[in-house]
């Protein structure tokens, strides 16, 4: 992500300094000083006022002086007029910083609610359902390239399916992976191009991927087939020997997590059912 931050400056007072003589062109009381607040802006939200800056200049010979170059008797009379006409800031130059206050209070306040709620447990450990790592790694490893030694079901499974597949579909564009478990088989598929099928026909893919899998599985190994196709940005086909989302738009991917096993947790009496402590 790309910051856009520094300091910017905005004019906040215009006065005369009186009783001045202008070392230039000796003119009297002729200098404006302009001040300017300068402030720290992120995205050109500012956030906090800095310092601020005067420049005085000539009315009569149009020289300008930064602050540095002020005369002792330029100093005095801005002093003077500090005392009479100061030059405040304008209220929005640290309005960021207000914002930002106010977002942390939130956050701040939602995150302690959060632990408060969350006080039951005997732990603060985010306790997360592994089956559901094991699931999304596994998600991730659906590729293109497949490699004879490592996904030699993928492999079959794509020649059938190629030759199978809905008319329309690039077969080169769909990843694969598929995983073992005892007598459980979790295949995985990614068509990025799924657009191209219109969604009541999806679950066609589901039935290709089963028979081609039926065809495959010669000595009746699998017993269980889970299933899960993955269109261009979610999960769009899910199915199990007891559930699917077949409507081809969303599907839930979770689905498929009784491959991996029954939740430990759901077995043991525990508080939690739905979760179990990553180690
Ligand atoms: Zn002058």
């Amino acid at each position: 992500m790309i910051f856009f931050f520094g300091t910017r400056s905005s004019k906040i007072k215009e006065r005369r300094l009186k009783r001045t003589t202008c070392s230039y062109c000796q003119s009297q009381d002729s200098f404006t000083v302009n001040t300017y607040g300068t402030y720290f802006h992120l995205f050109w939200i500012p956030l906090f006022p800095l310092f601020k800056k005067h420049i005085a200049e000539c009315n009569h010979c149009k020289k300008s002086f930064s602050f540095a170059e002020f005369t002792p008797q330029m100093l005095k009379s801005l002093e003077v007029e500090n005392n009479i006409n100061p030059a405040k800031r304008p209220i929005w130059q640290g309005c960021g910083c207000l914002i930002l206050t106010v977002f942390f209070l939130i956050v701040f306040s939602i995150s302690l609610y959060g632990v408060y709620t969350r006080s039951g447990d005997s732990s603060n450990v985010i306790k997360v359902d592994p089956r559901k790592e094991l699931l999304d790694a596994d998600f991730k490893k659906m590729t293109q390239l497949l490699q004879r030694g490592k996904d030699s079901i993928s492999i079959s499974l794509k020649t059938c399916v190629d030759y199978n597949i809905v008319s329309g579909l690039e077969t080169e564009n769909i990843s694969y992976f598929t995983r073992q478990n005892e007598d459980k088989l979790l295949v995985l598929l990614k068509i990025k191009d799924i657009k191209k099928v219109k969604a009541e026909f999806r679950k066609d893919i589901l039935d290709i991927v089963e028979d081609c899998i039926f065809q495959l599985d010669k000595n009746k190994i699998f017993n269980e087939l889970y299933i899960g196709v993955e269109g261009k940005w979610n999960t769009v086909l899910i199915r199990t020997p007891t559930q699917e989302d077949i409507s081809g738009r969303f599907a839930d991917k979770y689905k498929l997590l009784s491959f991996y096993g029954n939740d430990s947790l759901k077995q043991s009496k525990t508080k939690q059912p739905d979760t179990l402590k990553i180690e």
